[in-house]
């Protein structure tokens, strides 16, 4: 084998097989590392050598005893721990150990946004490559997103896409050594993710690493919440120029004022126009606008165009999801919601007095569920579910009636059975669904049968 022309790619799941699908495409030669051996990482595995013809050693079932060959690259699922096994063998092996993205950035020359922050990185990937869109440019969401930034890399190169817009995670940022020079935006920081990275400062620092492949960029490429300044200060060399947004923050270079979002003060439309509700949603658009300015220049932001894409834009499921109204109670689906930081935005969004039902609860991460306090005074009563369930009481008890429950069946029958007009029946569960669902998904898919079942069984 060509010890340069081959690249290791350590866990053979999503974002592997699509490394994978890269690699082949160049005609690397690959070697595959997985822990685990399963008949369809075979299959998908034979499918590629197949594919592009390409040589392929499998190392599936891998255990520390065995050896890897030495090859240029270890390209690293997000999945595999710094300093577990898999990853110290593949450092001892390869050149070079880099996530699955940026082995895409590395093979790919068209304009790249990029995305981060606690909340908000999924809608607005979608809304800024939406805009990108309406504007004839032929653009891809690509990423965390479900669409591997190496799928995306050999569409390019394809000449199918011509812009991309990735949404990245923390845990990506992590194993990322250098960042290309390209559009950033940072949407937001809050407690998530704290068991992995150590401290709320660390988190943030690598939220900020996204801008660290262009100090000598214009100020329009580095875009951030105006309320992320004092981490600016820490995290970025002093006096680096930098485009700002906010909801509440008049000096923001991007603004909503009277509900007209702005930029330095021109008008671009009132935020109701669009699909999208609440504060932190009109956050997501001027993140979004923000991007395409830097990609078009600042007229491109004015056109009607751009205007109607952005009402014509429609959130994904599980986000703040009203999808019933009966008798005068909204049922909301925020499964997506798995910070406390999510779930205030939602409570902010549909607070009128005390009239929230919310149904909180699932897999903890290590999370501090103080930082619901703001929206303690805005829930009529908690329904617990979960893992965690224990820990959320001793949290918000002291302020809210809270009942624990053994299923999100017996939450949402208990929340149906108090609520009355003007209240809210919201799952924003604040944890991760791991220990009761397959997914977010599977969860919001759950409560919103859940609901309609029991709701049509009232009828009758
Ligand atoms: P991500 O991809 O970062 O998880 P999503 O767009 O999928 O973001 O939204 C996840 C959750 O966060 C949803 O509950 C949504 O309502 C909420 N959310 C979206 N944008 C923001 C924001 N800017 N600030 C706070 N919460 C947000």
């Amino acid at each position: 084998m060509n010890q340069n022309n081959s690249v290791m790619i350590c866990g053979f799941g999503v974002s592997g097989k699509a490394a994978a699908r890269l690699a082949g495409y160049l005609g690397k030669h690959i070697v595959l590392v997985d822990e685990n051996n399963s008949r369809e990482m075979r299959d998908q595995a034979a499918e590629i050598k197949k594919q592009y013809s390409c040589e392929m050693e499998p190392y599936f079932s891998w255990t520390p005893e065995i050896t890897l060959p030495r090859c240029d690259t270890a390209v690293m699922s997000p999945g595999i721990r710094r300093g577990s096994p898999l990853f110290l063998a593949a450092e001892q092996a390869a050149g070079q150990v880099i996530s699955e993205l940026e082995f895409a950035f590395r093979h790919i020359a068209c304009p790249i946004a990029a995305i981060t922050g606690t909340n908000g990185k999924t809608t607005t990937t979608e809304l800024t490559t939406a805009i990108l869109k309406a504007s004839a440019i032929r653009a891809e969401s690509a990423g965390n997103i479900g669409h591997a930034l190496s799928d995306c890399a050999i569409e390019v190169q394809e000449q199918r896409v011509k812009y991309l817009v990735v949404e990245v995670s923390s845990f990506q940022i992590d194993t990322i050594s250098k960042f290309p020079k390209h559009p950033a935006a940072i949407l937001n920081i809050a407690g998530d993710h704290i068991d992995r990275h150590g401290s709320i400062d660390a988190y943030a620092a690598t939220k900020f690493r996204i801008f660290a492949g262009s100090p000598d960029a214009p100020p329009e490429t580095r875009i951030i919440n105006s309320n992320l300044t004092d981490y600016k200060n820490r995290f970025l060399p002093p006096g680096l120029p930098a485009t700002t947004f906010s909801a509440t923050d008049p000096r923001a270079d991007f603004t909503l004022e009277n509900g007209i979002i702005k930029f330095h003060g021109k008008e671009i439309l009132p935020f109701a126009e669009s699909r999208l509700k609440g504060a932190h949603n009109a956050e997501n658009i001027m993140a979004a606008l923000a991007l395409v300015r830097a990609f078009l220049g600042e007229d491109a932001i004015f056109a009607s165009c751009v205007k109607e894409a952005i009402r014509a834009f429609q959130p994904d499921a599980h986000r703040m999801e009203v999808f019933l109204e009966k008798n005068g109670v909204k049922y909301i689906n925020d499964s997506k919601a798995t910070n406390p930081h999510a779930v205030n935005a939602a409570v902010a969004t549909f607070a009128n007095g005390r009239n929230i039902l919310l149904i909180l609860g699932g897999l903890d991460k290590n999370m501090d569920f103080t930082e619901l306090e703001k929206s303690l005074p805005h829930i009529r009563q908690a329904f617990l579910i979960g893992q965690c369930k224990e820990k959320i009481y001793d949290a918000i008890s002291h302020e809210v009636k809270c009942k624990m429950s053994s299923s999100l069946e017996s939450a949402v029958k208990d929340a149906c059975s108090i609520a009355k007009p003007g209240d809210c029946v919201m799952l924003s569960p604040a944890t991760a669904s791991m220990d009761m669902f397959r997914n977010y998904a599977e969860r919001g898919s759950r409560f919103k049968e859940i609901v309609t079942e029991l709701l049509s069984v009232k009828n009758t």
